[in-house]
């Protein structure tokens, strides 16, 4: 039997308010200080749960992940640097920017001149704070508006990290929705962003409200839902999955989804794999000005299921991409740099993907010697409510005709450019019409 599709034609109006939501959603974990380990990533996990609940797996520091190790843990408790009369010039209690990822403690007095190897800005954007991190190097510094820098006169500085690097665990998150077969489609995002937005958080809402949605709702596919730091969480989780790697077919590495820029789709390795054509066809048909990538080995976590031992079929979903805004990696992607509408869009696009992918099939048609009479079975008229009548009408044709065993809907959806949606609802009514039945 074709199943239902998850969204109907009015899928905007149906999913009214999700945006909202998921922007309310941002706001509530931006000023968490995340990490690829720690109590900021505990918190934010714990929150997800919330909505839907997530398994919680805690990986030892000194773990061997592939060629990597999971570090110690590292936490905060506060950064700042002082004038020599006390004054207070930068402070992580005004945004957890300020703090250079994993710096190891300090409390020592320095010039400015023994001081400024330690401290980054952005003279093209001067109120602006960087985001930057020493994960691997023993290090510490700090991120501060080059506005802030410029004003800082010679002399004595007082500096004080207060963090905490000993052995701990990272903290992997994730939720399966059971399908009908073991089967899986992986839904990936990275949560180790401290305060970012359109960078870590939008992926984070969106994947987490598909979650929710799938929930409730049967489906042919597995989903996986993963939530991890960027690289060295994905290769935890790989390395300690890869027993159950071969059943995921398809996957999605969701972040950057909140800007008002058109989405972008970055295929995978292969470049031609179901999930490639399933959201290219979504997105090229039903989101005008999307764009297609190539694969590249950087940007987020696609490269980690991309790499060759890997070798699974997982694009990616953004709008505009890494690194070609701006605002990227700055205080700058903060929630204000969103819009709900974005958001909203976004989510509806990978759940078409999804919708696509897991609706695909092929069919025989039964009356395949001319033409079946449609009118008499009552299939023109069943269309009379719609407002795309003469493209429901071409899709009933299209699936028809196509239906010889061998195409898939997707396949009858690209060759006619319609909308997987209207080629899946034609099939609906044919087959409930006696005109279609499941192949093999
Ligand atoms: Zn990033």
């Amino acid at each position: 039997m074709t199943r239902s599709l998850w969204i109907d034609e009015k899928g905007r109006a149906t999913s009214g308010g999700i945006g909202e939501s998921m922007l309310a959603l941002i706001r509530e974990l931006y000023p968490v200080g995340r990490s690829i380990t720690g109590p900021g990533l505990r918190v934010t996990v714990a929150r997800l749960s919330e909505i839907v609940p997530l398994q919680v797996t805690e990986v030892p520091s000194g773990s061997r992940v592939f060629d990597w190790t999971v570090p110690d843990e590292w936490s905060v408790e506060e950064a700042y640097i002082e004038t020599a009369d006390g004054r207070r010039v930068v402070d992580m209690k005004d945004s957890n920017l300020h703090v250079v990822g994993y710096s190891v403690p300090v409390e020592a007095e320095m010039t400015l001149a023994e001081l400024r190897p330690h401290l980054h800005s952005l003279p093209g954007h001067p109120d602006w704070i960087p985001y930057r991190t020493s994960y691997y190097s023993p290090n510490w510094g700090f991120c501060l508006t080059d506005r802030v820098l410029q004003s800082l006169a010679e002399g004595r500085y007082r500096v004080v990290i207060r963090s905490r690097l000993a052995p701990g665990s990272l903290t992997l998150a994730e939720y399966v929705h059971p399908g009908e077969t073991a089967e899986e489609v992986l839904v990936f995002a990275h949560d180790c962003h401290p305060s970012l937005a359109n960078d870590n958080l939008s992926g984070l809402a969106v994947a987490i409200n598909l979650a929710a949605f799938l929930r409730s709702r049967r489906t042919r596919y597995t989903y996986r839902f993963v939530f991890a730091p960027a690289t060295i969480g994905s290769i935890t989780w790989l390395a300690t999955n890869e027993s159950a790697l071969h059943r995921i077919r398809h996957g999605l590495v969701l972040s950057l989804l909140g800007d008002k820029g058109p989405l972008h789709y970055k295929v995978t390795r292969a470049g031609d794999q179901a999930i490639d054509r399933a959201a290219w066809h979504v997105l090229s048909t039903e989101f005008p000005g999307s764009k297609k990538v190539d694969f590249l080995p950087w940007g987020y976590d696609e490269r980690q299921f991309g790499s060759p031992g890997v070798n699974l079929a997982v694009g990616r979903i953004t709008r505009t991409p890494n690194g070609e805004f701006p605002e990227y990696h700055t205080s700058a992607d903060n929630p204000d740099f969103l819009s709900a509408e974005s958001l909203a869009e976004s989510w509806l696009a990978c759940l078409k993907v999804l919708e696509a992918l897991d609706g695909d099939a092929r069919y025989i048609n039964t009356q395949p010697k001319g033409e079946p009479q449609l009118g008499r079975r009552g299939l023109y008229r069943s269309t009379g409510g719609h407002q795309d009548v003469p493209e429901r009408q071409l899709a009933l044709l299209w699936v028809l005709n196509q239906s010889d065993g061998m195409h898939s809907l997707l396949d009858i959806a690209e060759r006619s450019r319609l909308p997987f949606r209207v080629i899946s609802e034609a099939a609906a009514d044919l087959e409930r019409a006696g005109l279609l039945t499941p192949a093999g």
